[in-house]
């Protein structure tokens, strides 16, 4: 709604671990805290410095306390019954839609907010992959989804592009979320210093030029990455996300990888948070169609920069590819 818009800077979200409670236990348990539920058309109530919360009105786990709210010393949070999450983070997740009982993949996953969500909404059944590159980063994921209770996660440090996708481990998997490196130019903090640095433009070239090799380099690794996704021969479904503005991260990465293969198409709408507003961009080649199967998310929005794909399986694997 327009109110929360509005008031939206500095809302602070919190993501409840189904693995310790469901929705209306965690609701309560604040309530008999002394925090204030507010309904749906009552957003604008929440102000700065007030003891209120809503839950939120596109992702059916998230709960949306007031700008300043301090949660971090909440004994919910200790015992792993919420997890602090910015809105758009927790998108990636739904996009994914894992299937309870089956394993699932999350190709670049430390420090582990994503792993921890796909666990939750998997209500405990199934295994999650966790492969991550930096070994510091992956003992964060080890710390947060033990403090989550997330007993299904198998956590692997290495490239995920050097994960063979026809290891027998690997057959069963049905839903991959990859959510790679990126420029982070989305994240709060880092818009101002992106215009900080266009800024510098005007006294030379080189800025500039930081900018746009830095983010080809990472649009090379991501597009690599979601055509590795591609080759698991299990899976149905691919989440792709960012936490960047660009279109060269974004949009340009999925046309480029629906060009190159077709085995997968883009998601529909109606599986993509289809009652959230801002979609992609008609960019990079892609049409009106193909960018409404998209999510975008601004800090107008209350939210991070963020940027979410969804992919589908269209056509069997072809495995002599692989
Ligand atoms: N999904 C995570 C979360 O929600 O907590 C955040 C992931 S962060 C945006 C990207 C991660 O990708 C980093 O931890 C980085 O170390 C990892 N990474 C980069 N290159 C990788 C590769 N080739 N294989 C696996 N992980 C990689």
């Amino acid at each position: 709604p327009a109110e929360l818009r509005a008031a939206s800077a500095g809302l602070r979200y919190v993501r409840v671990n189904l693995l310790c409670n469901t929705v209306a236990e965690a609701v309560a348990k604040f309530v008999a805290d002394g925090y204030e539920l507010v309904g749906p058309g009552e957003a604008h109530r929440l102000v700065r410095g007030t003891r209120v919360f809503m839950q939120d009105e596109h992702l059916e786990d998230l709960l949306v306390f007031a700008p300043g709210t301090e949660m971090h010393a909440h004994g919910m949070l200790a015992d792993g019954s919420v997890v602090v999450q910015d809105k758009a983070s927790c998108m990636a997740a739904h996009v994914a839609r894992p299937t309870s009982g089956k394993p699932a993949i999350d190709a670049c996953a430390a420090p582990g907010n994503k792993t921890s969500h796909l666990a939750s909404l998997m209500g405990g059944r199934g295994t999650v992959y966790a492969f991550d590159r930096d070994a510091r980063r992956l003992r964060t994921l080890v710390e947060m989804t033990r403090r989550a209770r997330c007993t299904m996660v198998e956590a692997q440090c290495m490239s995920f592009l050097d994960v063979d996708p026809l290891d027998p481990r690997y057959a069963q998997v049905d839903c991959l979320l990859l959510d790679p490196s990126c420029s982070g130019s989305g994240m709060a903090g880092q818009l101002d210093l992106l215009v900080d640095r266009y800024v510098a433009l005007r006294q030379g070239t080189q800025a500039k030029e930081d900018v746009k090799t830095r983010v080809a380099s990472l649009a090379q690794f991501q597009t690599d990455a979601l055509v590795h996704a591609m080759r698991f021969p299990g899976v149905q479904r691919i989440s792709y996300s960012t936490c960047s503005v660009h279109v060269e991260e974004n949009e340009a990465v999925v046309a480029a990888v629906l060009g190159m293969q077709e085995e997968f198409a883009l998601a529909p709408r109606t599986d993509v948070l289809p009652t959230w507003p801002r979609r992609g961009l008609s960019a990079a080649g892609l049409t009106e169609a193909q960018a409404d199967c998209l999510v975008r998310a601004m800090p107008e929005d209350g939210t991070n920069g963020f940027f979410v794909a969804g992919f589908v399986r269209v056509s069997p694997p072809d495995v002599g590819k692989t």
